[in-house]
């Protein structure tokens, strides 16, 4: 069996621990002679796997008892369109943080007014602002933890009057951190945690009481807290993808272990850029770096169409950038290996020292 080398942004790999268990539960899911694909949403073992997933989840984020969790399909495009209708009554504030916090804002403008709290795009959204600028009558502030197009990441997060919605698509669960400062936390899961295809939400439970109820029932967050997520057929596979990662990331010892993990792969990576002397250029102000997607230039678009050529020759998948950037964007999502990150900052080095 071949594997790549996999950077890609999302969807993004997976611990090969994880796909060989995943081949077994395909034909035989907990010994009721069904694959994970063909059970009963309605069946008890189905029932037992959500509610452990929860369980992981209200442990490893360490929530009060506060929060209801949800899942959803829809993937994080859904969520842009739930948080709006749900929660925007006269005005949502949204911190400009680059393209995912903007279609979330544009989105949501459909329901009630919208603005930008702040904004990076003076230098193409390369660092994290740290001002607010709240307007009375705002309903809450949105932001987007890791901003997965140009490389970017709260280190540390807004402290606000008014209730604070987060987007962790592409960071969550990668690193310790205080979830509880949050009133509602979403996460599309193919990028750290499992396959495309579902979100879920963590949202408290006094932000719930005031969302919007002259919406469609099935995009109102309170159906999906009622109905236990099984409202309808839920997206079966990918809540049980998150339920083994979520299990791959305990027994790697939580959370902080992971953090020292992702905190190896992107040194690595960060290490070889700073140590280039010029010839790798990265795009995020350092203090605002992000520890899952790195992006970075070189001296030329040939050179860096030259670089992913022949990176891919190697077998480095998926490092090219998004071409709002350019240049090139290495994803360190949780399943990337130290050895892959090691592999590839060889790489950059040696072609450093044949093209510099
Ligand atoms: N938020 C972030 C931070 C993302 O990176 C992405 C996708 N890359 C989205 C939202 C949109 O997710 P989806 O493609 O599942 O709609």
């Amino acid at each position: 069996m071949k594997r790549v080398f996999n950077f890609n942004a999302g969807p993004s790999p997976m611990p090969i621990e994880v796909l060989e268990e995943m081949k077994n539960d395909l034909t035989d899911f907990r010994g009721t002679g069904m694959g994970i694909t063909e059970i009963s949403h309605r069946s008890p073992v189905f029932q037992d796997m959500l509610d452990e997933t929860k369980a992981y989840l209200r442990q490893m984020m360490k929530l009060d008892d506060d929060y209801e969790i949800v899942f959803m399909q829809g993937g994080g495009t859904m969520q842009f369109l739930m948080t709006g209708c749900n929660f925007l009554h006269t005005r949502g504030a949204y911190a400009d943080t680059g393209v995912w916090a903007h279609k979330a804002r544009n989105t949501a403008a459909f329901f009630g007014e919208t603005y930008d709290a702040n904004t990076a795009k003076d230098r193409n959204y390369a660092y994290i602002p740290d001002t607010y600028d709240i307007r009375p009558d705002t309903n809450y502030l949105y932001i987007c933890a890791n901003n997965t197009i140009y490389g970017t990441e709260y280190k540390d997060f807004p402290k606000v009057d008014v209730p604070l919605i987060c987007d962790m698509s592409s960071d969550i669960l990668s690193r310790e951190i205080d979830f509880n400062q949050f009133d509602m936390i979403w996460a599309g899961i193919q990028k750290n945690l499992g396959a495309a295809g579902a979100a879920f939400a963590v949202i408290r439970k006094g932000l719930l009481e005031k969302a919007r109820t002259d919406i469609p029932e099935y995009l109102q967050y309170q159906t999906f807290v009622k109905n236990d997520s099984t409202y309808n057929t839920p997206p079966v596979f990918c809540i049980y993808t998150l339920n083994r990662m979520l299990h791959w990331i305990w027994n790697m010892g939580g959370l902080k272990a992971i953090e020292e993990r992702n905190k190896v792969k992107a040194g690595l990576i960060y290490d070889t850029i700073d140590q280039s002397g010029g010839f790798y250029k990265g795009h995020a102000d350092v203090k605002d770096r992000s520890m899952m997607n790195v992006t970075f230039n070189l001296a030329t678009p040939e050179l860096e169409k030259d670089f992913v050529e022949k990176a891919k020759k190697n077998d480095f998948i998926g490092v090219k950038g998004h071409r709002l950037v350019g240049g090139l964007r290495i994803s360190l999502y949780n399943a990337v290996t130290p050895e892959a990150a090691k592999a590839l900052a060889d790489f950059m080095k040696e072609y450093k020292r044949t093209n510099g």
